[in-house]
């Protein structure tokens, strides 16, 4: 086994233009989970101290939050949108928290990722390196499938970004789970709207995590929801076909109460919504 620690971004491009390439390790909460992931069997290069990835902007109405930047730290963040520093809050106990980081998140590619519904309804975007140069895509984009996304072997997931909220703007994220206090979600959902006036949703962009090999946008319920008022959003939900969805169906829930989780997660996001437009305050 050989180990190094990067202090920078060119000393990580560097080391990932080698034949072979090492394997990138940042937390390591999801590598050392996996048996099929020996250490033995790679070469690492740890970016967990390379501080240009570790963190979080705002600039031009944009936010950008390097790869290594922890969970903990994302949920301190009170500027940040409301649904992703409640994800953020909501990954596993304080000590996969302190460890685990947004770009090992994404690139692990899990369909519970908690990380990317959110991220998702965001409209995020990815910005991936490699000694050969800088290429930028949309988070759609990148996650490809169940543990599958389009980074090549020799590059870096360097930052994710998006275009703040509006002032207006209220995000929400809910986590359905098989028990209480720290778990994996089997089902997630997160939202984002805008209100026109009290009663009709303006802008709306909705994601789901847990229910397909990987995390959805909904776009034909989205465009459902659109000039909806308040009063008939339950009823559009309930009856809503959902048929973006392909759900898995495995020994943590059946295909069909997937499909009853994912309605309650996404009512109950779109009710934090509304709630906090009444409220008037915004963190968004
Ligand atoms: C007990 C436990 C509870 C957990 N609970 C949750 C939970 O509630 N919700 C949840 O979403 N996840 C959970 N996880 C999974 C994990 O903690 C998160 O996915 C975490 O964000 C992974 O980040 P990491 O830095 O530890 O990734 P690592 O394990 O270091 O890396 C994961 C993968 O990403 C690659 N990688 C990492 N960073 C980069 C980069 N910048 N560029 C290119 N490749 C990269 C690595 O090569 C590896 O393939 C849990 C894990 C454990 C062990």
């Amino acid at each position: 086994m050989n180990y190094f620690r990067a202090r920078t971004v060119d000393e990580v491009l560097g080391r990932l233009a080698e034949r072979p390439p090492p394997r990138v390790i940042c937390g390591a909460t999801d590598l050392f989970a996996d048996p099929a992931l020996l250490p033995a069997k790679y070469e690492w290069v740890d970016i967990s101290r390379v501080d240009a990835l570790r963190a979080i902007e705002r600039r031009d109405g944009m936010a950008r939050i390097g790869s290594a930047t922890t969970w903990e730290a994302i949920a301190a963040t009170e500027w940040l949108p409301t649904a992703l520093r409640e994800a953020a809050a909501s990954v596993g106990s304080r000590q996969i928290r302190v460890q685990g980081s947004i770009g090992g998140n994404l690139c692990h590619a899990s369909p519970v990722a908690d990380g990317v519904p959110p991220l998702l309804a965001l409209d995020a975007h990815v910005e991936l390196a490699s000694t050969r140069g800088v290429r930028r895509l949309p988070l759609t984009e990148f996650l490809l499938g169940r543990r599958r996304t389009s980074l090549h072997a020799d590059e870096l997931l360097v930052a994710v970004w998006f275009a703040l909220p509006r002032a207006q703007d209220r995000t929400a994220f809910i986590k359905c789970t098989n028990r209480d206090g720290a778990a994996i979600a089997v089902v997630s959902a997160a939202v984002r709207l805008r209100m026109s006036g009290e009663d009709t949703m303006d802008a709306v962009a909705i994601s789901v995590g847990g229910v397909s090999e990987t995390a959805l946008r909904m776009r034909e319920l989205e465009a459902a929801m659109q000039g909806q008022r308040r009063a008939g959003l339950a009823r559009a939900i309930e009856e809503a076909s959902l048929v973006e969805l392909t759900p898995i169906d495995d020994c943590r829930a059946p295909a069909a109460h997937r499909i009853h989780l994912a309605r309650l997660a996404i009512g109950r996001a779109f009710s934090h919504c509304i709630k906090e437009t009444d409220r008037g305050v915004s963190t968004a």
